[in-house]
């Protein structure tokens, strides 16, 4: 299947607005949140894995690692994945109770709605805080295809076939200018 560009959810649009012109200080909740998806992922299969024990594909993880050249950071895992229907149905709607707390207290005043980011997290989009791009390449546990779903946050994602090796999911951040210092070890 060629690739398909879907419109987000009017309500994700505008938290995207806020997310990435935010001037939030701790920016790195990001990676916090995304470990903490991967994580999920994992528990998940973990779950499934004991009344199918074949689904397991080796221990389960979560990667870490920087392309300094590409400026990109991934985090990865080889946990439950996602399908096309998951992807759409999650990663364009406000999937979590926190999140459209979050939306329903907006203000649109920018120290308020700031401040709302760092209180109640906004799970994946965070990753627009630090990216300029966010590529999500997943496969899901115990299905042969792989996808790829792509936005710079601008209204808009595509969803496309792809390749991964394994099941699982990396999603992979491609650093918005400034926001470079993601891409030293200490940091
Ligand atoms: P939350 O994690 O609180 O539900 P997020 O916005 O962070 O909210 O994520 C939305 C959904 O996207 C998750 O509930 C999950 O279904 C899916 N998702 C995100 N990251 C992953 C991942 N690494 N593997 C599998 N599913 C994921």
């Amino acid at each position: 299947m060629a690739q398909e560009t879907f419109t987000f959810q009017a309500e994700v649009s505008k938290l995207l607005d806020i997310v990435a012109r935010s001037l939030y200080s701790e920016k790195e909740i990001f990676l916090r949140e995304l470990i903490s998806n991967a994580s999920d992922a994992c528990d998940r299969l973990r779950y499934l894995s004991l009344t199918d024990p074949m689904l397991l594909e080796g221990a389960l993880k979560i990667t870490l690692s920087l392309d300094k050249k590409a400026k990109t950071l991934s985090v990865a895992d080889n946990g439950i994945g996602m399908d096309r229907d998951d992807l759409s149905a999650t990663l364009g709607t406000i999937a979590r109770s926190g999140t459209q707390a979050f939306v329903d207290k907006l203000s649109g005043e920018q120290d308020n709605d700031m401040e709302l980011i760092g209180q109640f997290g906004v799970g994946f989009y965070s990753a627009f805080m630090v990216a300029e791009r966010v590529d999500v390449l997943t496969r899901k546990a115990g299905q042969e295809g792989a996808w790829l779903w792509s936005s710079d946050g601008q209204g808009s994602f595509t969803i496309e076939d792809a390749e991964r090796d394994g099941q699982g999911t990396t999603v992979t951040l491609h650093l918005a200018k400034g926001e470079k210092e993601f891409l030293e070890e200490p940091r």
